[in-house]
């Protein structure tokens, strides 16, 4: 690792003074209920970066109390206003994108140079939704019968509980919020607790951009079902948004169905990189990289399961086991870090036996395979070649830096293995044949397929997965869609 700091610690600490450490409810920053707080670390160094309110059960029905009294006047609100708001927010974001960057590498661990690429993806939320807002469209239309009219309208579903995940600390935020928003939701959001720090700031910037008080709300704290347990009992709530694990994701599913909520959810992937004979092989690596690494593995739309054909196996495997071996590891801050620490030590361990189980059941380490001793959890990149189908690291998400590779003979068959999961996001192929992608991507059940692309991810592009990947989308068209809900009202003929 380096040791050359290309941000001081001056930069950090008036940046990290800058960051509210409240609770946002009704437009004020508030101390927890009891006052107890809960420290933020940097997975970099294992060093306290700050102390923020501790939410309680209480906090969290407050945050809904304002939640619910601010929701009648936002709906009102005129849709250009609101997208004013977020056109704001979002100019506001990217002028002050070093400042997120940096905050999101302090509490995450990812080199800045990937924070600054959330940066400009999460803040494209904010204006693409602002300018979905004033595009709400209904219908009017004749019956069949042809007497009488057909009115439909969209209407904002009411208040919603956003949880985020501590992987993307902006972007999964402004996911949410920016068609919240612009649908005329009221929203209550609890970060997750490793990385809270990017969403308080980025509240402050909404309150800056103009969003009138109770609109949004934010609760961060260390214990996640002590907000949602209240919340999602209380008939008030209309929607829960969240994205994170699948075994959450059901347990949530599960407490919302007690009043019936909306849901969306955005839950783990296990996405397969699958890599044709007739593929551009620099260009697969180059995508497997991207695909791979980008977060150090922890994406839901990380590459899982690299499925490559035969043949082309070997060659593919030494340019991949490479590039990896060549990549740089460092805290975030460092200039030439490409690969940062994973978020805690629990994390390490996992992906850590994950690999050691793969070994043992007989795959080979081409590059990697092991935790860098040092400061910080920071794992070696890693790429396991040989892989046996039914090794546990295929059936796992491994967030963490490790590609492991299994081989297919034909299309049939990587088709089958791809389909081989319970998940179902984000899928990768690369082949140059197009009849082939339309044929692949008709019949693996995925919700996103990168086709000779290892980073999907697109505000414009609707998000999501099927099977237990989860329910709804997030950006496109289909995005605002999720905080609406459908009236329609019979016009009898005058
Ligand atoms: P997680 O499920 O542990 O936590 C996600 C959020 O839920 C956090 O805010 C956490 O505090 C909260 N939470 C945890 N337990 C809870 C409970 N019992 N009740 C209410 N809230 C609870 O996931 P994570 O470790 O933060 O994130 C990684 C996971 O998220 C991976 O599975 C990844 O694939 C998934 N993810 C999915 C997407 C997507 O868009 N599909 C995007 C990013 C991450």
């Amino acid at each position: 690792m380096s040791d050359i700091t290309s941000v001081t610690p001056d930069r950090e600490a008036e940046l990290l003074a800058r960051v509210p450490t409240g609770l946002l409810i009704n437009g004020e920053w508030r101390d927890a209920t009891g006052g107890k707080t809960f420290a933020v670390e940097d997975p970099a160094t294992g060093k306290t970066l700050l102390e923020l309110a501790d939410a309680t059960s209480e906090d969290a029905l407050a945050a809904l109390d304002a939640a619910d009294a601010a929701q009648a006047a936002w709906a009102r609100t005129a849709p250009r206003e609101r997208a004013e708001i977020l056109r704001r927010a979002f100019e506001l974001v990217t002028e002050r994108a070093d400042d997120f960057a940096l905050l999101m590498t302090l509490e995450m661990g990812k080199p800045l140079a990937e924070s600054r690429a959330e940066v400009t993806y999460g803040a494209e939320f904010l204006r693409w939704f602002s300018e979905e807002a004033v595009r709400d469209y209904g219908r009017y239309v004749t019956t069949p019968e042809g007497k009488n009219k057909i009115l439909v309208q969209r209407k904002p579903l009411g208040p919603c509980l956003l949880i985020t995940p501590w992987n993307f600390p902006l972007a999964m935020a402004t996911r949410k919020v920016g068609p919240a928003l612009a649908a005329g939701c009221t929203v209550i959001i609890k970060p997750a607790k490793f990385t809270p720090l990017t969403t308080q700031l980025f509240v402050a910037v909404l309150q800056e951009a103009g969003v009138p008080a109770g609109v949004v709300n934010v609760v961060s704290s260390s214990s996640a079902s002590g907000i949602s347990a209240p919340l999602l009992k209380d008939q008030r709530l209309r929607k829960i948004s969240f994205t994170g694990s699948t075994p959450v994701g059901r347990r949530l599913l599960a407490d919302a169905a007690q009043n019936v909520l909306r849901t969306s959810m955005e839950l783990g992937g296990n996405a397969p990189f699958i890599v044709f004979e007739d593929a551009d092989l620099d260009k697969a690596v180059e995508g497997a990289m991207a695909a791979k690494m980008r977060n150090m593995g922890e994406a839901c739309t990380a590459a899982n399961r690299f499925l490559v054909q035969e043949s082309v196996a070997e060659e593919f495997t030494a340019k991949f086991a490479s590039a990896m071996a060549g990549l740089k590891l460092g805290r975030g801050t460092e200039a030439d870090s490409k690969v940062g620490p994973l978020i805690d030590g629990g994390a390490r361990k996992d992906v850590h036996a994950l690999v050691t189980e793969a070994v043992s059941a007989g795959a080979r380490v081409a590059t990697g395979g092991a935790p860098v001793d040092g400061d910080g959890y920071f794992y070696a990149p890693t790429v396991l070649a040989g892989v046996p189908n039914d090794a546990e690291i295929l059936k796992n998400e491994i967030f963490g830096p490790v590609a492991p590779i299994t081989t297919f003979k034909t299309e049939e068959d990587a088709i089958r293995l791809a389909n081989a999961t319970e998940y179902g996001l984000a899928s990768y192929l690369y082949t140059r044949d197009y009849a082939r992608m339309f044929r692949v991507a008709e019949q693996i059940e995925y919700g996103m397929v990168g086709f000779n692309a290892g980073v999907i991810s697109n505000a414009a592009a609707p998000f999501g997965g099927v099977k237990q990947s989860g329910l709804g989308r997030e950006g496109g068209a289909e995005g605002i869609g999720e905080y609406t809900t459908t009236q329609y009202i019979g016009i009898a003929d005058p």
